[in-house]
């Protein structure tokens, strides 16, 4: 039986001391040894940003892909090694911008990956411009004079979507945070998990004591039912998406695999794929 310990590895993350992406990398770790699963059965899929250096910090398969694409990568890994729990991860420019296409996909499609987003609302590695995920009136080197754009409601979009699975968390909140990213991985199809995970160098206004006065937890709503989807898109438009905990899961719902026809649960490599090996005489 795995531990935390076991998906650490000898590398030092370079986050800025302080960045909410160190409380996600240990979360996930937490998250992998709490399932039960080993480092050889955990694929970590990143994209480009900050946080998608976090596949390069766990102990476990990992690949850091391109900017917007974790997503298409992760999905073949685990269609390719069924065998594996697979998480992709990257910030909200990568995932929420470039990547949106990806996401929106993703959902509907429902293979089983847990995608984890740690939103700072900005884009930290190319040092601080506005994301699809800052406010109106948000000013950074990008938006001098304050951002025209509104910003977008990635939970409402992914419930809107089809999505199966949609939470969103904190990354101050380490038990939370951690018992999100179990359920996200025990749920059988696509699970989105967005993380506000503070960008402490470049975002002076969504800081951490910001999100401590702002955000409400769902477990202090009274008879929150996160398997009713109009009350969960009802409390995300009340609240201005600002919740925490398990906002929507449908358990109901088929995953891409179970509907692939012929779909075997082990990886490709253990099947017995029979190959006429006549046809290699003839060569
Ligand atoms: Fe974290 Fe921001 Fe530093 Fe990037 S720039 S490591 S997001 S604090
Ligand atoms: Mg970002």
């Amino acid at each position: 039986m795995a531990t935390f310990k076991d998906f650490r590895n000898n590398v030092k993350p370079n986050w800025c001391p302080g960045c909410g992406d160190f409380s996600v990398q240990a979360a996930i770790q937490r998250a992998a040894a709490n399932v039960g699963i080993v480092p050889e059965e955990l694929a970590v899929v990143s994209g480009i940003g900050c946080s998608g250096r976090i596949s390069g910090y766990i102990n476990s398969y990992g690949f850091h892909g391109i900017h917007g694409r974790a997503l298409p990568i992760a999905q073949g890994v685990k269609m390719a090694n069924r065998d594996l729990t697979v998480i992709a991860s990257g910030g909200d420019g990568d995932g929420f911008a470039i990547g949106m296409g990806h996401t929106i996909h993703s959902i509907r499609r429902n293979i089983d990956v847990t995608y984890i987003v740690m939103d700072n609302q900005i884009y930290g590695l190319t040092k601080g411009q506005t994301s699809p995920r800052s406010e109106m009136g948000f000013k950074t080197k990008s938006t001098p004079a304050g951002s025209i754009e509104s910003a977008l409601g990635v939970m409402e979009l992914a419930i809107s979507a089809g999505a199966g699975f949609v939470a969103q968390s904190f990354s101050s909140d380490l038990k939370e945070l951690t018992s999100i990213i179990e359920q996200g991985i025990n749920h059988k199809g696509f699970s989105l998990i967005n993380v506000f995970s503070p960008c402490v160098t470049f975002n002076k206004i969504n800081t951490y004591d910001w999100f401590k006065e702002n955000l409400t937890s769902l477990s202090t709503i009274e008879g929150y039912d996160p398997s009713n989807r109009s009350q969960a898109m009802n409390t995300l438009m009340e609240y201005n998406g600002l919740v925490t905990g398990l906002i929507y899961q449908d358990k109901e719902k088929p995953s891409y695999e179970s509907l692939v026809k012929g779909f075997k649960e082990e990886p490709l490599a253990k099947q017995d794929i029979a190959l006429d090996q006549g046809q290699f005489d003839k060569l």
